[in-house]
């Protein structure tokens, strides 16, 4: 059987907030926990299959991945040359895609901890930061780079994170063990970077528990919507204005692509058609695939209207074969 969506699993929406997506899992924990349905038939998996949705949905990174991926999770890294030929560091890091689900926290708030406690001892990874960028759509296309200026928290130089110097509170961060500083993250935009995806940037996040990883900070993109180019998945998509002329005898024509203006055919009688050139789009590094660019002619006809003129209109009139309104509706 295939794998339901979590947020149907769960019953809310895709855009639903963390407290619906808690209120949501709360209500079917407790009319599902098999400690509540005894015997029940199919309570057991679906409770399991709620928990699992829960794992990945209360986490915003889990949640952003899930969202990005599906239930494949995110690729191996990959190796993305940008402008720079740089590497980019690949989404969902080596070692740590998604982790094994792990009954904890809500569950015991709510049942009395019948899954045992989860005290933590020992070095322990910092938490991942958030961010947001946006960035033109040339760079999202083609790969760039962006700054964020964020404020980060830092293991105190001065004590090493214990709050204490000698047998006094730590002077330099008064005993927390931390300092925030202002910081400008560069960030490499892999080439192909969607509107609303998110890149990670290792060991950006907070800094561990004694001596732990520092965690990891996840940006999310918004792409700065270009005002003729349109992107839909790998495609891109422009209107080209052509003569009456070039659309009834066929012409040759310059088509703007993302790649530089490109020479194009288009066939005698091409009406609002849309044509496609090929492997024109946008590269993905994720497939390796490139999408194509397609376009939509435009005819246009002149401005002046003449006695020459309409006489000429008037023979095109007389050539069509078929009400050019035919396939219209008559109403709803
Ligand atoms: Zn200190």
């Amino acid at each position: 059987m295939a794998k339901r969506d979590f947020y149907d699993v769960l019953g809310v929406s895709r855009g639903a907030s963390e407290a619906d997506i808690k209120k949501a899992y709360r209500r079917l924990a407790r009319k599902l926990h098999p400690d509540v349905n005894p015997g029940a038939k199919g309570a057991q998996a679906r409770f399991q299959e709620v928990q699992e949705a829960y794992e990945v949905l209360k986490d915003p990174e889990k949640r952003r991945a899930y969202d990005r991926f599906g239930h494949a999770g995110p690729p191996p890294p990959f190796e993305a040359a940008g402008p720079a030929g740089a590497a980019y560091p690949g989404f969902g890091g080596a070692g740590q895609p998604f982790e094994g689900f792990q009954f904890e926290g809500d569950l015991g708030d709510l049942f009395g901890n019948i899954f045992g406690g989860r005290a933590r001892s020992g070095p322990e990874r910092g938490s991942d930061a958030q961010g947001t960028i946006e960035i033109p759509f040339h760079d999202a296309v083609l790969g760039g780079t962006a700054s964020l200026s964020l404020r980060r928290e830092r293991v105190c130089e001065r004590c090493g994170g214990t709050g204490r110097v000698g047998k006094s509170v730590c002077p330099v961060c008064r005993g927390t063990g931390r300092t925030a500083e202002a910081e400008t993250v560069r960030i490499k935009i892999p080439e192909g970077t969607e509107d609303g995806g998110s890149i990670r940037v290792p060991g950006k996040g907070q800094p561990g528990l004694d001596g732990g990883p520092t965690g990891d900070l996840f940006v999310t993109v918004r792409v700065t919507p270009h005002p003729y180019f349109e992107r839909r998945g790998d495609d891109i998509y422009g209107v080209v204005p052509v003569t009456t002329k070039e659309a009834y005898a066929g012409a040759e024509i310059d088509v703007p692509t993302i790649h530089g203006t490109l020479r194009a055919r288009i066939p005698p009688g091409t009406r609002g058609q849309k044509l496609r050139l090929r492997g024109k789009g946008v590269r993905n590094p994720r497939t390796g695939q490139t999408g194509d660019h397609i376009y939509t002619i435009r005819v246009v006809v002149p401005r002046n209207v003449t006695p020459a003129g309409l006489d000429a209109a008037t023979l095109l009139d007389s050539l069509y074969d078929e009400d050019v309104r035919k396939d219209l509706p008559r109403g709803l």
